[in-house]
């Protein structure tokens, strides 16, 4: 039996795998399907403490993997189906394979939600993103535009207009769905510039693929126009990567894990780490936080159990 099984290769998952390899535990990490996590699916990455010069995203998360390897972090290629609650500690089950362990730590991120246009995987670092906290800085008086009408959609639109040089809100409805508060805020500054009833149908890019313009659709009148942006921050929300533990932990009503005592969960011996557990810091460094604090946690769970 493992001594602790890490499920995810992200931010919390790799400094989880740090953490544990150095406390001689020889955490197994299963990576999942995107290896690195979301970092990877960035360019640069102005933020994250050490690296004053910035860092690519893939970079940094390869360097983490390798910090991890270095303490004896093995970590295979698999992606988990399920866990469940066994004597002594828990099975995971894989595609290929089942892993039995005495600890298990759930690093398995939230993905941002996007509308599924065409290009916009290859898009993402380039004028489209998910995080204003992120990438706003570096679109500095220049024209850009926030997708959504929620409280993050309009603390987002509000945050960008430290940077922007205008910031559009584009909502499917008529009115925001975000709190009163939020609303008017965001409503009475003048760089922000509501585009109501209307959806993206389209991100139009230059020649070197970096975006210019979205095409809108009007969903009232049916009306199509174009508006010219740098960088179009999604806020339509973040779905958290815990279907595949089926109920087997308490989550919130949109599916966050929920943390009974530091980062354990209602199920001894079941820890969580970043954006899984996280709607509100969704940040590398929160997530690493969470990491480092889920490994100890484990530790000390099985320093117990062994007497
Ligand atoms: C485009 C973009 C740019 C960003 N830029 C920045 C930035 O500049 N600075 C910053 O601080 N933050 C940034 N962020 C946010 C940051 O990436 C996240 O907060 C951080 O990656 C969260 O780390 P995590 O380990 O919790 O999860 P993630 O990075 O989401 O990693 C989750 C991991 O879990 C794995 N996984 C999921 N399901 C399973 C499963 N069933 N079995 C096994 N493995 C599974 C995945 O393969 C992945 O490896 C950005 C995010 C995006 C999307």
């Amino acid at each position: 039996m493992e001594n602790v099984v890490i499920i995810g290769t992200g931010c919390a998952g790799y400094t989880a795998a740090i953490y544990t390899g150095r406390a001689n535990l020889a955490p197994l990490v299963l990576a999942g399907t995107q290896i690195g996590g979301q970092l990877t699916t960035t360019t640069e990455v102005e933020n994250y403490p050490g690296f004053p010069d910035g860092i690519m995203g893939p970079d940094l998360m390869m360097r983490m993997q390798q910090q991890g390897e270095k303490f004896g972090a093995r970590i295979v290629y698999e992606n988990a189906e399920s866990v469940e609650v066994i004597d002594g500690g828990f099975r995971i089950t894989t595609g290929s394979a089942t892993h039995e362990a005495k600890t298990v730590i759930v690093a398995t991120g939230a993905s941002p939600r996007h509308l599924g246009l065409a290009n916009e995987k290859e898009l993402i670092g380039h004028g489209l993103t998910s995080c204003a906290t992120c990438d706003g800085a570096f679109y500095r008086n220049v024209p850009v535009c926030v997708i959504g009408g929620g409280d993050s959609a309009c603390e987002e639109a509000s945050f960008l207009t430290r940077f922007a040089s205008k910031v559009y809100l584009i909502h499917r409805r008529d009115e925001l769905r975000a709190s009163k508060i939020m609303a008017d805020r965001v409503l009475a500054n003048e760089k922000v510039e509501p585009v109501w009833d209307s959806t993206v149908t389209e991100y139009i890019t230059d020649d070197k693929g970096e975006m210019t313009k979205v095409k809108l659709k009007n969903l009232k009148t049916g009306e199509e126009n174009k508006l010219e942006v740098k960088c179009v921050f999604v806020a339509i929300g973040h779905v958290p990567n815990a279907q595949f533990l089926n109920g087997l932990v308490n989550v919130d009503e949109n599916g966050y894990i929920l943390k009974t005592k530091g980062t354990q969960t209602n199920v001894p011996g079941l820890f969580t780490a970043g954006d899984v557990a996280d709607h509100v810091y969704r940040q590398a460094i929160t997530a690493a936080g969470d990491g480092c604090a889920a490994a100890l946690d484990a530790e000390r769970y099985l320093a117990e159990l062994e007497g």
